[in-house]
């Protein structure tokens, strides 16, 4: 796999707040126990277009927006761990980051989304039609698909853009032509948008064939751990048919597994995986 594109960004990952929950909710045979689960976004730096995120973690609108009931019960189900040092502007802050010039969103479940509102300026976000579209729906169906009323509302106020807008570019050359055509986010091909559908509505990651830390395939919440899916472990089915559509998931799992053994050098990332978010001893 040769990169096409001339451009190696400027790669750095990070956790913005987590939650905890079962383990065994999001691996099949695994143990009951509670397991936390980082709410990891990337940072892209590019020469031309700034500082691009993926993804913003949780965000002060977290705890607002899931404070009445029954928004209460997404809190309820997933207790989230969110410090004061952990909002997005400090730690982009302290990283030495400027305001972000674009933020691309894998999907709009509230633990990828609600980091957006703590930024003093928004800039153009970016995500798919299908998840643009499924915001236009009623209070208890928004919470049903991840994105309390407060958040969601929030987010119909911006003016978002479509991925389905951008180039649409082949992904063969990268050994992804199982995942159909993807999108060029930044018009030079050094990060490409890939359908992962299954998981949400309209989910889609970010290929980078060249950064700083090599190739990377950042795959949101398509799988929850590298482990699984070496493992080959699918989360229960459950938990599928609770979080988006059980076939599409486990289509899309399969393909990640296959590019994932034809290319074991491409560093796969998962928004919810302690191996490309390390939690930090003492956390609880
Ligand atoms: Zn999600």
């Amino acid at each position: 796999m040769q990169p096409v594109s001339e451009t190696v960004l400027d790669f750095t990952s990070f956790r913005v707040g987590y939650c905890s929950g079962p383990l065994a909710m999001t691996q099949r045979g695994a143990p009951w126990r509670i397991a936390r689960f980082p709410a990891g976004i990337a940072v892209l730096r590019h020469p031309e277009r700034g500082t691009i995120l993926f993804d913003t973690g949780y965000g002060a609108l977290f705890a607002q927006a899931t404070k009445p009931f029954p928004e209460r019960i997404y809190r309820w189900l997933t207790p989230v761990t969110f410090q004061p040092a952990d909002t997005l502007p400090d730690q982009l802050a302290k990283r030495g980051f400027g305001a972000p010039d674009l933020v691309f969103l894998s999907h709009l479940h509230a633990d990828h989304v609600a980091g957006l509102f703590d930024l003093a300026t928004i800039p153009p976000v970016i995500t798919s039609r299908a998840a643009i579209e499924k915001l236009d729906t009623g209070r208890i169906a928004s919470l049903q698909a991840g994105c309390p009323a407060m958040i969601r509302d929030k987010l119909q106020s911006l003016d978002l853009q479509t991925v389905e807008t951008l180039p649409r570019i082949s992904l063969a050359p990268y050994g992804l032509s199982a995942f159909g055509d993807g999108y060029d986010l930044l018009g030079d091909q050094s990060a490409l948008v890939v359908a992962l559908p299954g998981h949400g509505f309209g989910q889609t990651g970010l290929f980078l064939p060249a950064t700083t830390q090599g190739a990377i395939f950042l795959v949101a919440d398509a799988i929850w751990s590298l482990e699984a899916l070496k493992a080959n472990r699918l989360p229960p089915d459950m938990t599928l048919r609770r979080l988006g559509d059980r076939d599409a998931f486990i289509d899309t799992f399969a393909r990640l597994r296959a590019f994932h053994l034809s290319y074991p050098q491409v560093r796969i990332m998962a928004s919810h995986c302690t191996e490309a978010y390390p939690m930090n001893d003492g956390e609880v």
